[in-house]
């Protein structure tokens, strides 16, 4: 059986280690996982690649993508643009890959409308305060940036319960591993296999007539 990709989509507090946990499950899985890669119009940060973190546009040439409906979806976040191209992620899934979108929010309950087989999944720190620590920790925001961020989540926590799962990032490995097992239990889902469950009916049919 042709199994097609699943898509997963990845949200959590700013600071809840994500990007840790998304490099940690493609080096343990590159094979299995496809993580697509952003449109943004905010500024790199230090470190950041054109290509492999975001693509890094305009607010023109973001206006000119959601016109050419070139995303998936878009969403405006502190002050930026950030969106999901399309052509990347309906391929990937074609190919049987299982495509992670790490996106905020309001992104994920769009995903989820046009997408309704789609996996959500939150990623939290175990606790505020740790949240907040780790965003300072990060050392490339200025306080002002931390604090909107910590305002932000404040609204996000209101929309938790929307996502299908939490999963607590306290310790990586395990928080990989239980990432893994939800996104790989999706593909056995009766829901995903319906060609299947309808050959599996006709050839039982057949060997019935048979006997
Ligand atoms: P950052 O600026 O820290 O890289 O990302 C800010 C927020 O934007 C994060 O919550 C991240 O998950 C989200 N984000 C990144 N790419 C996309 C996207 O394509 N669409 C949406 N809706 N959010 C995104």
């Amino acid at each position: 059986m042709k199994r097609k990709g699943i898509l997963a989509v990845v949200s959590g507090f700013s600071g809840a280690g994500k990007g840790t946990l998304m490099k940690a499950l493609l080096e343990a899985h590159g094979e299995q996982y496809a993580l697509s890669i952003s449109a943004t119009t905010r500024k790199p940060r230090p470190g950041e690649e054109e290509g492999k973190d975001y693509f890094f546009v305009s607010p023109e040439r973001f206006q000119e993508m959601i016109r050419e409906n070139a995303l998936i979806e878009y969403a405006c976040y502190v002050g930026n643009y950030y969106g999901t191209p399309r052509d990347y992620v309906l391929r990937q899934l074609e190919a049987g890959r299982d495509v992670i979108l790490e996106i905020e929010i309001q992104g994920a309950l769009k995903v989820k409308k046009a997408f309704p087989d789609a996996l959500l999944l939150f990623v939290t720190p175990p606790t505020a305060a740790e949240l907040k620590r780790r965003l300072q920790g990060r050392g490339t925001e200025t306080k002002e940036v931390i604090c909107s961020r910590l305002m932000r989540a404040v609204e996000e926590a209101e929309f938790m319960e929307q996502y299908d799962y939490l999963l607590i990032n306290d310790d990586l490995d395990t928080c990989v591993r239980e990432m893994d097992g939800l996104i790989q239990a999706q593909h056995l889902r009766t829901g995903g296999s319906q060609e299947w469950i309808l050959e599996m009916k006709e050839e039982l049919g057949s060997l019935e007539k048979e006997s």
